[in-house]
């Protein structure tokens, strides 16, 4: 995620399962699943006793009307022994709802909708779970910003042309598909969205498009790699597309409206080059693909959703600042997205690392830019404003601390360790938790071990403590 406020700031610095079921012989006693993910950050966010491996969302939609009709197949695996268990969903009317092919009961009180299968569950059986609904979604309010009535709306977004774009981040997903809405719980997805032909989806992973038929067709995503419910999007809008690749050859498959189009080519014509920089510093760009897609609206925000970043309109243009927010969301690919956060807390693991990528990019581009004397300027900049960016609080998340205290943090282990140790962490890092999840004191441990020293007080002082720490020098 990359807002303008925080870019403003930057600008002064810079200068799966298996679905098969097989009937209990032993009778289960379960219990309820929690209906909380166990993240203190957005309790009512997430649900546990179980693991979702698999999405299938089918959702038809036509711009003239603003009702969705979807189906959504979760494939799960119970985690303990389950009598009745949660997910999160909001708004749209229950048509149907199955458990293993049986009618199943189930009860609403927003975020969570109960469902009280007829058999119980034993732990360790997948079991699959099919919603139809329908409705008009609505999004809701992002519970991460301080004033609630002017915060910025997350989830499926419909403008009154007709146009929707999907942007969750922290807790949106739940207004379009029913989910498991926490970060711990990735699972693969199959998105299919039936559309008429004047409009274009663009979606998470690698598409197939289906036929046209009476002037309607449907637009297959599939995510083959684990992803968090945040990162699925939906983009549904007249948009062209734009086929492209890396110099190394990584597929690059973006949607930019019609009406700017020229100007979006030029806006993303570096894309390319910083996927195959990024991947000789961090290891292989971890996906099928990449894409990007621009929204005609002015929101402020550009958000990595896997494998297909989105950007607001007035986040472009062909300037340093532009550029730093098109090598942000593309480094969140691999420290976000590839490596996910298990929880909220860990948020400068995703924003600081993705920040600091800007000044790499930078300095990559600009043999005279001189990254030890911009993080000097950044820290002598930052002592008014930068809390602690590890366990920031709920309203923190999007704070200019997890942003660039996160990333004064990486350039301070980076002058610490030298830059060959320093690298070697970032592509172990990678490696260890690709299509995963992981902590900040996993990626202490990492460090302690690639270093061979104990770094526990270097990463206490950056991370937690009101104090900005000086930044070592070389
Ligand atoms: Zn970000």
């Amino acid at each position: 995620m990359k807002r303008t406020a925080v870019a403003g700031l930057l600008v002064i610095a810079l200068g799966a399962c298996s679905s098969a079921s097989t009937p209990s012989t032993t009778r289960v006693h379960g219990t309820s699943g929690s209906a909380s993910g166990g993240d203190p950050y957005f309790p009512e966010s997430g649900n546990s006793g179980y693991d979702v491996g698999h999405y299938d969302i089918s959702l038809s939609y036509t711009p003239s009307h603003p009702e969705i009709r979807a189906t959504a197949i979760i494939t799960s695996r119970a985690t303990t022994d389950l009598a009745a268990f949660n997910l999160d969903f909001v708004g749209l009317t229950i048509d149907r709802l199955t458990v293993d092919g049986a009618p199943a009961a189930f009860t609403r009180a927003e975020p969570e909708l109960t469902v009280i299968p007829k058999r119980a569950i034993a732990s360790g059986r997948p079991f699959v779970t099919k919603v139809e609904y329908h409705g008009v979604p609505q999004p809701v309010k992002d519970p991460s910003e301080s004033a609630p009535a002017g915060a910025s709306e997350l989830g499926w977004t419909r403008n009154s042309d007709g146009r929707v774009f999907v942007v969750s981040e922290p807790i949106g997903s739940r207004t379009w598909y029913p989910s498991n809405d926490f970060p711990g719980d990735k699972a693969r997805y199959d998105i299919k969205v039936d559309v008429p032909d004047t409009v274009a989806v663009a979606s998470n992973g690698v598409l197939t498009r289906g036929p046209a038929t009476q002037g309607r067709s449907t637009w297959h995503w599939n995510m083959a790699e684990p992803m968090a419910t945040y990162l699925a999007t939906v983009v549904i809008a007249p948009m062209r597309e734009q086929q492209t690749q890396s110099p190394a050859g990584v597929k690059i498959l973006n949607f930019f409206p019609d009406d700017i189009y020229d100007e979006s080519v030029k806006d993303f014509a570096k894309t390319g080059a910083m996927i195959d920089y990024f991947s000789g510093l961090f290891g292989p760009y971890p996906f099928s693909a990449y894409g990007e897609v621009v929204i005609s609206d002015q929101l402020g925000y550009a958000l990595e959703n896997q494998t297909m970043s989105i950007f607001a309109s007035d986040m472009l243009g062909r300037d340093i600042e532009a550029e730093a927010t098109v090598a942000h969301e593309l480094a969140h690919q691999w420290f976000g997205d590839s490596v996910g956060i298990r929880r909220w807390s860990d948020i400068w693991l995703n924003e600081g690392f993705a920040s600091y990528c800007e000044y790499l990019w930078r300095a990559h581009v600009d043999s005279s830019y001189d990254i030890d004397r911009a993080m000097a300027q950044l820290r002598a900049g930052s002592e008014s404003h930068l809390s602690r960016p590890h366990d920031p609080g709920k309203e923190g998340l999007f704070s200019s601390a997890t942003y660039l205290r996160g990333a004064l943090t990486l350039h301070a282990l980076r002058v610490t360790a030298g830059d060959d140790v320093f690298f070697r962490i970032l592509k172990a890092w990678t490696v260890k938790y690709r299509d995963s999840t992981a902590t900040t004191a996993e990626f202490i441990a990492l460090a302690n071990e690639t270093t061979g020293r104990d770094l526990t007080t270097f990463f206490h002082n950056w991370l937690d403590t009101p104090q900005v720490p000086p930044l070592p020098t070389r």
